[in-house]
């Protein structure tokens, strides 16, 4: 968890984090509340989930909007809602993501799951970053946007193949992004992460932390530790604050080494 007492990051911002309703989404919104903002708009598609998130975090400074990252209306109406509502928009964490749970090797590939996955990781993507930054353009704000990328889509894997083109897209888009966005000062990055245990990586089997020993602690060349949702909101504040005013277009890989790994030829 992010230490206030070591410096309060985003104070007085406005943040939206799509996806906030469950998983690292979640975890983002709760640190990015701790880190001072003054405002923090969770879109999900999850009503209950989301509610009970913006509840916890204090209603008096979160906000859980019904919104569909791929639907560019929804998006654009929340992204007006919420400058509206707090005055302004500093941030929007492009968080909100999907995988297939069925098998999407190159052999068996099933189009309609890859629409799906696109649909939202890609698409969906696109849609936030374009409206925040129209409204961040608008009002003349030096925002940052955070994208959350994954570390797979530096890798081939065994059977998420629409999956890791989804994140490979979420790259272009992130350095294209920060290119044509740099005059208006806003700031675009990611984060690639590993696994962590949500929702959406036991659509992948992976459930338990043994699982994560099991299945991914020999890609990574860190030991004795595993990935947390919190590491992963750390890095995200980090992006989103003043601490990265001259960070764009990069992304941030929190994954223990995994991109990094070599090919051992020593043997
Ligand atoms: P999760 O399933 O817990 O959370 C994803 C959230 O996105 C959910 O609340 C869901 O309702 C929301 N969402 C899905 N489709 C949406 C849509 N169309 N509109 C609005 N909201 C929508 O999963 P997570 O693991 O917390 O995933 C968060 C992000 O992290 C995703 O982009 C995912 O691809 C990425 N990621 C996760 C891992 C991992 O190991 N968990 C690894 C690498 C990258």
């Amino acid at each position: 968890m992010a230490n206030n007492s070591i410096k309060i990051k985003l104070q007085g911002k406005v943040v939206i984090v799509t996806g906030g309703a469950s998983g690292i989404g979640e975890t983002i919104a709760r640190v990015l509340a701790d880190h001072g903002a003054r405002a923090v708009v969770i879109a999900d598609i999850q009503p209950e989930k989301g509610r009970a998130v913006a509840e916890s975090i204090g209603l008096q400074r979160c906000s859980y909007v019904q919104c569909d990252v791929a639907d560019e209306e929804q998006v654009a109406a929340m992204v007006e809602w919420t400058a509206t509502t707090y005055g302004g928009l500093d941030v929007m964490i492009s968080n909100a993501g999907t995988v297939s749970s069925l098998p999407q090797t190159i052999l068996d590939l099933d189009f309609l799951e890859y629409e799906r996955v696109m649909h939202v990781n890609a698409r969906g993507m696109a849609v936030c970053v374009k409206q925040a930054a129209r409204k961040m353009v608008e009002l003349g704000t030096r925002g940052s946007i955070v994208c959350t990328a994954s570390a797979t889509a530096e890798k081939a894997t065994v059977n998420v193949t629409d999956y890791v083109m989804s994140k490979r897209a979420v790259l272009g888009l992130m350095r294209s992004a920060s290119l044509q966005l740099g005059k208006h000062g806003i700031r675009v990055n990611s984060v690639s992460l590993g696994v962590v245990l949500t929702p959406l990586a036991a659509k992948q089997g992976i459930e338990t932390p043994a699982d994560v020993d099991k299945y991914i602690s020999r890609y990574t060349s860190l030991k004795g530790a595993t990935l947390t949702a919190e590491n992963v909101a750390d890095a995200v504040a980090f992006l989103a604050s003043d601490e990265a005013a001259f960070v764009t277009g990069v992304d941030l890989a929190v994954d223990g080494g995994m991109i990094a790994m070599p090919f051992d030829l020593s043997n």
